[in-house]
């Protein structure tokens, strides 16, 4: 075997256990501040609050309007009341559209952050950010953009709704299926990726039959803290643009679009590259990688439809085109008849045929 990498770790502490959250402040205090602003969206932010109330003087209030796709006027309006109040650190309490606003802060002012994931979505160990304006999603990377400390509660998924810990365990799952096949992957993250979608295959089964088991939520999270290092540390391809193209252009939901594409992407990939591929296969359940995914997603009742979100047959050529539109590394070359065909398959739902 020939080995020829290159590898970066993250500079960001991760601090993982059941409980942990307990220990924010010990956190905001070890980043030398003292004024934190605790952020969520509306849906979380009695629990925002309560945050906000443990940390007494080590807080400065709560910032509970984040929005999904992270929406510049929402930034801003983040940002001003940061000033405001005099914050030196955001807490973002929540999954990756309050990870995003916090990420969104420190790009404009290099706030530091600290992050408590109640989802399995990955943002908050990578140094990306996706952000709208007038209706257009763009994506930057920036060192300015990871956060310095995440802080892995389990305790704190055991509410996580079945239906989203099913979605977000098969968006965390794509991070580490497409790792698999980055030009720039290494040893560190394909061992990262096969024990994150390991752990999720195992535990997403115990989920949907007792959501509230602590052992399989806790495997969950170390998981989705696997699949998103990955994420945060190596390219994405196919898989990945497509969903930010239907996302982007479409409105369709993040974690429901990553779920449907998964098997049609990966199955259409691994036809080119097996060998690299054969892991998803072992790991869920034989068959080739698409049909593998494909048998798991729905096993554990994910959605399979790109039709069932509101998008039309039309909007797949356009969808196509978009994704065809800026080139990138995939291991199996594209072109807009093999984009069409298998967008065709995800919106009606079938069982990928690779
Ligand atoms: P989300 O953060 O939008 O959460 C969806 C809803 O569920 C929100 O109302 C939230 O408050 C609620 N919620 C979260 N955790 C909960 C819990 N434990 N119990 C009950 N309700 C809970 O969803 P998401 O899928 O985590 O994040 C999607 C967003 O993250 C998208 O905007 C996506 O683009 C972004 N994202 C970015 C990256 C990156 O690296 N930049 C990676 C993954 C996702």
């Amino acid at each position: 075997m020939t080995l020829s990498f290159s590898y970066q770790g993250s500079p960001a502490r991760i601090v993982f256990g059941n409980g942990a959250s307990a220990d924010v402040g010990k956190w905001v205090e070890a980043l030398n501040c003292r004024r934190a602003l605790v952020l969520s969206t509306p849906h979380q932010a009695a629990d925002a609050q309560a945050l906000s109330a443990r940390l007494g003087s080590l807080s400065v209030g709560t910032f509970t309007d984040a929005t999904m796709h992270t929406p510049v006027e929402v930034t801003e309006r983040a940002v001003s009341r940061a000033a405001e109040v005099g914050a030196d650190c955001v807490v973002s309490l929540g999954g990756g559209s309050t990870t995003g606003l916090g990420k969104a802060m420190a790009y404009r002012t290099d706030i530091q952050q600290i992050v408590v994931p109640t989802t399995y979505a990955g943002s908050e160990v990578t140094p990306i950010l996706g952000q709208t304006e007038n209706g257009v999603k763009t994506t930057v990377r920036s060192p300015k953009i990871t956060p310095e400390v995440v802080i892995y509660d389990p305790e704190l998924t055991l509410g996580l709704p079945v239906d989203m810990s099913i979605t977000s365990g098969l968006n965390a799952i794509a991070h580490a299926a497409e790792g698999l096949y980055a030009p720039d992957r290494n040893p560190i993250t394909s061992m990262m990726a096969i024990d994150g979608m390991r752990a999720l295959k195992e535990a997403l089964p115990v989920i949907i039959e007792s959501p509230r088991d602590s052992s399989a939520r806790e495997k969950a999270l170390y998981g989705a803290w696997l699949c998103g290092t990955v994420l945060g540390q190596i390219s994405m391809s196919l898989h990945h643009k497509i969903c930010h193209t239907l996302g982007g252009s479409f409105d369709t939901p993040h974690a429901e679009t990553h779920s449907i594409m998964l098997p049609h992407t990966i199955g259409f990939n691994a036809s080119a590259v097996p060998e690299l591929m054969k892991p998803i296969s072992d790991i869920f359940g034989g068959g080739t990688p698409g049909q593998a995914l494909y048998d798991f997603a729905k096993s554990i009742g994910s959605p399979k439809a790109l039709r069932d979100f509101g998008l039309s047959e039309a909007d797949l050529d356009r969808a196509a085109e978009i994704a065809n539109s800026n080139p990138y590394a995939n291991p199996r070359p594209i072109d807009h008849g093999s984009i069409r065909a298998l967008l065709q398959d995800a919106w009606s739902g079938r069982r990928p045929p690779y």
